[in-house]
This record gives structure tokens, C-alpha cells and sequence, in this order.
């Protein structure tokens, strides 16, 4: 680990607390202890609206060829009534219900029961037990690697079964994908309110709990930081992993595979987002265990943002551009689709780059090369609430010299690439950088609040040293 620690007495520690200038105690840090009305706003909204915003883009798809606006003008003009789009709506069944559920239970069986093997074989690759970074408890987990196993698994037997067995059509995804969406509904909220119930009566470690005491918040941020059953199911990393992220290469290739039944063929444009997106994946794979130092692992506490948000928003909401080049096949110019290729790829390339430079860095506690050079940056400490003091550093080389978030910047170029692949007509498939783009400017808000109370005025210094958010220059 990059930090070191000594343990002090308490009077030594608020008074290193105060002189370090932090605007909260630092003992907080992590812990959104008071909800102000923004928050809790923000939180009932999308407690209310998130459901029902997945549920109608999926359903402009399925009923109105993926326009936003149609069904509104139909409700607003009167042509149709909200039960008339209810009723038109896929119901639960028993089919979407099997397949759900074994999908899950193959996931649980491949995270529980298969210690990561690829590590043995794979140059380069960091699987099997890790340790995550120091919660604001003070305790360190550990974890068992081996997404990436999972994923080559899963993808392994979905070709075997395309090209060979045929058990089930490889468009079966798309072919339930209403029934299926309530199947992952209930599981998001079934796993969130587990969480809650299992924060307030058998919490995994109580001392790294946050109660706000308000319900909605709790609810939807989590109160638990590290829920597990066991040894080993951690739920942060098995949700946020797999079920979503290991579905989201399958839902593509269902896309893919239902373009080919309807029209014959597999566009450019699907392609283009099938290995873009797939990329993205595997590279989260590939980096797991770095993942175990993100923010999501690091910082967020396990609730129905995570929870729901994995189950449902993210297989759903992620993969809107396939689903839209299933109903509107999208077959781009040469020169679009190279310059698509290119800015899919230079965004993964910042991605990926400042990634690794922060990981690098914080593994060899700065005793590394960034761009050929040692890294410059700037020394900070913390306090954990167990009264033990901290100390880390901040980097200012490399991408993270240009800005404070520049990974978020390649992430977001890459996200434009899949949208623009599916063409002008629509707005629907530009949903997603608009989320992301939202989604990234908050956690840049979200991420330097929760650091200038952890570290202080050190926080300070090194954003008087690196001034800019995501576009050097610019904000
Ligand atoms: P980061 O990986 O940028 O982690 C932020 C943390 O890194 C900070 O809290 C701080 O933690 C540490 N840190 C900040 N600045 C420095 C520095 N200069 N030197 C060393 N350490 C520093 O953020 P995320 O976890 O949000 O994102 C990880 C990746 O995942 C990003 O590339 C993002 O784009 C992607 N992502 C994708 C999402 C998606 O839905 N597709 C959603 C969210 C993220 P500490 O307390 O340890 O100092």
C-alpha cells in the first residue's frame, strides 16, 4: 500500500486535524453525515424517476422504433392513453424469470466457487486475492479476483452455444429484454433493501457504517461500505462487476446477432460499438484489481445506487446504442467510421493511461517512471476514525498534471464514439454522454469534496498546483 500509518492520541489528533485546515473534521471523511436538501431532493427524484426512465426508453424502442418523443406526442394529443403503453408492454414470464435467474446463480457460482486461475498464465495480469484500499474505518479488505475468468467463461460456452450447441438463440437477450427488465428490477431492489436491513442488524463491519438518519438517503447511498456474506461475496464487487458488466458484452452480441436475423447482416456502426464497448470491458476485467482502488470500492457505500444501479441502469442504459442499431441499422461511411474508430480509441488511450499512471504511482508509493521521469507530488496525510494518521501523496505528473480528472476526459471521448456511430436521427442514442457527462462532472464534485475533507490543506495545495478539472484550459 502507498500509505503508511502511526497511530496518535486523541488530543494530537485534532490538533493535526485543525492545523491541516480541513473545513470538516477529517475523521469524516467518506461520511455525508449531514444530508442538505439538495441531496435529499436529488435522491427522492431519482428514487421516483430512475425506474421509470429506464423503463421508457426501453419501450420507445419497442413500441415507437426508439423515438423519445413520439409516445409523449401520442399522450399529449390524446391518441393513446399511459394503459394503452402498459398494456402493450411485455409482461413478467416464467421464461425471462429461468433465464434470469440462472443467469445470476452462474455468476454467483463463477465469483464463489472458481479461484481466479488466469493470473497463473496471463503475463501482466493482477488476479486471484487482493487487498482493496483502507476504508475510513481503518480496516482492509480483501478480495478474490477473477472477473476476468468469469467473463472468458461466459463468453466462451455463448460462442460455444452460437456456433455449436444452438441450446438457445444467441438473440435471446433482445428477444426478452422487457421480461427481463422486471426480473433485474427485482433483484435491484431485492439485494438494496437486504443492504439496508443487513446495515441496521448484522452489518459485516459496523464501525465502517453511515447512518444519516435519514431514510431515502440511506436507502439509496448505502449504509453498509463493505457489505459481504462470508468470507468473500462482497456485493460491491460482485454487483458492480457481474451481473452488469459481464452481461453488457452478451446484451451487444444478442444486438449484433438479431440485426443478422432481421436484415442479414451486422452493420459497421454495430460493430464499431460491439468492439468499442467491448474493449471497455475487458479492460475492466483486465484491471480488476485496480478497480478495488476506484471510487466505487473506495468511497461508495453499498445502497440502491449501487445495487439497483447495477442490476438495472447499467445493463439497460449503457447498451442503448445496440438496441437502437437493432431497429435503425446504421451503416456508416468509410470516413465516419474511422473517425469514430479513432476518437473511440484515443479516449480509451487517456483512459487507460491515466488510469495505469495513478495506479503505478500510488503501488510504488511514487518510486516510479511517469512519461520517463520520476513523478513530482505533493505529500498529504489523513486521519482514519480510529484515530490512526495517514499519509499519501497526490501526483502531479503525467496526465494527472494536465488535470485533476483527466480520466473521466478520455472516458467521455470515448462514450461520444458510441453514440456517434449510430448516426443523427435519433437523440436516443446520445442519452448516454449525456449521462456521462453528468454523471463525471458530479463525481468530480462529489470526489473533491470528499478529498479536501480528507486531506485538508495538502487538497489544496495540489489544486493550486493542478487547476483544472477535465479540460486543461477550460473548467
Ligand atoms: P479515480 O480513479 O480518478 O479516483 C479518484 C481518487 O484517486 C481520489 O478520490 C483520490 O483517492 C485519488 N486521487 C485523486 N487525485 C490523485 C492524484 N493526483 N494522485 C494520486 N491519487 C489521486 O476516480 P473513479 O474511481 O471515479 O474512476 C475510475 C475510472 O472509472 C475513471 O476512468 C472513470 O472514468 C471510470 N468510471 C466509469 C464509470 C462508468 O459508469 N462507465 C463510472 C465511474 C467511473 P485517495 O483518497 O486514495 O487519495
Amino acid at each position: 500500500m502507498a500509505a503508511h500509518q502511526e497511530k496518535k492520541p486523541p488530543g494530537e489528533r485534532n490538533r493535526k486535524s485543525a492545523q491541516n485546515g480541513s473545513q470538516t473534521s477529517q475523521v469524516q471523511w467518506g461520511r455525508a453525515w449531514e444530508v442538505d436538501w439538495f441531496s435529499l431532493a436529488s435522491v427522492i427524484f431519482l428514487l421516483m424517476f430512475a425506474p421509470l426512465i429506464v423503463y421508457y426508453f426501453i419501450m420507445s424502442c419497442d413500441q415507437y422504433q426508439c423515438s423519445l418523443i413520439d409516445p409523449l406526442v401520442d399522450l399529449l394529443k390524446g391518441n393513446k392513453h399511459l394503459s394503452d403503453i402498459w398494456n402493450k408492454t411485455p409482461a413478467l414470464t416464467y421464461r425471462a424469470a429461468g433465464i434470469y435467474t440462472l443467469w445470476v446463480t452462474f455468476q454467483v457460482v463463477l465469483y464463489v466457487f472458481i479461484p481466479d486461475f488466469c493470473h497463473k498464465f496471463l503475463p501482466g495480469y493482477v488476479g486471484g486475492v487482493q487487498e482493496g484500499a483502507i476504508t475510513p474505518a481503518g480496516a482492509v479488505n480483501k478480495y478474490e479476483i477473477n472477473g476476468l475468468q468469469a467473463w472468458i467463461i461466459t463468453h466462451v460456452l455463448w460462442f460455444a452455444n452460437a456456433y455449436y450447441f444452438h441450446f438457445f438463440s444467441p438473440t435471446i437477450i433482445f428477444d426478452n429484454w422487457i421480461p427481463l427488465l422486471w426480473c433485474a428490477n427485482i433483484l435491484g431492489y431485492l439485494v438494496s433493501t437486504f443492504a439496508m436491513i443487513k446495515g441496521y442488524f448484522f452489518p459485516t463491519n459496523a464501525t465502517d457504517c453511515k447512518f444519516t438518519g435519514n431514510f431515502f438517503y440511506d436507502y439509496m447511498m448505502g449504509i453498509e461500505f463493505n457489505p459481504r456474506i462470508g468470507k468473500w461475496f462482497d456485493f460491491k464487487l460482485f454487483f458492480n462487476g457481474r451481473p452488469g458488466i459481464v452481461a453488457w458484452t452478451l446484451i451487444n452480441l444478442s444486438y449484433a446477432a438479431k440485426q443478422q436475423e432481421l436484415y442479414g447482416q451486422v452493420t459497421n456502426s454495430m460493430i464499431l460499438v460491439n468492439v468499442l464497448q467491448g474493449i471497455y470491458v475487458l479492460d475492466f476485467f483486465w484491471n480488476e484489481a485496480w478497480y478495488l482502488k476506484t471510487i466505487d470500492i473506495c468511497h461508495d457505500h453499498f445502497g440502491w445506487y449501487l445495487g439497483w444501479g447495477d442490476c438495472v441502469w447499467l445493463p439497460y442504459l449503457y447498451t442503448l446504442q445496440g438496441l437502437y442499431l437493432v431497429y435503425h441499422p446504421v451503416q456508416l461511411g468509410t470516413a465516419n467510421a474511422i473517425g469514430i474508430w479513432i476518437l473511440g480509441l484515443i479516449g480509451y488511450y487517456i483512459f487507460r493511461v491515466t488510469n495505469h499512471q495513478k495506479d503505478l504511482f500510488r503501488q510504488t508509493n511514487g518510486n516510479c517512471k511517469i512519461w520517463g521521469k520520476k513523478p513530482e507530488y505533493i505529500e498529504c496525510s489523513y486521519m482514519s476514525v480510529d484515530g490512526t494518521k495517514h499519509y499519501s501523496k497526490l501526483m502531479t505528473s503525467g496526465f494527472w498534471g494536465w488535470a485533476r480528472h483527466f480520466n473521466y476526459t478520455g472516458d467521455l471521448m470515448g462514450s461520444l464514439a458510441y453514440c456517434l456511430a449510430c448516426g443523427f436521427d435519433h437523440i436516443l442514442p446520445y442519452f448516454y454522454i449525456v449521462y456521462m457527462t453528468i454523471l463525471l462532472t458530479h463525481r468530480c464534485i462529489r470526489d473533491e469534496h470528499r478529498c479536501l475533507s480528507k486531506y485538508g490543506k495538502d487538497w489544496k495545495r495540489y489544486t493550486a498546483a493542478v487547476p483544472y478539472r477535465l479540460l486543461p484550459g477550460i473548467f
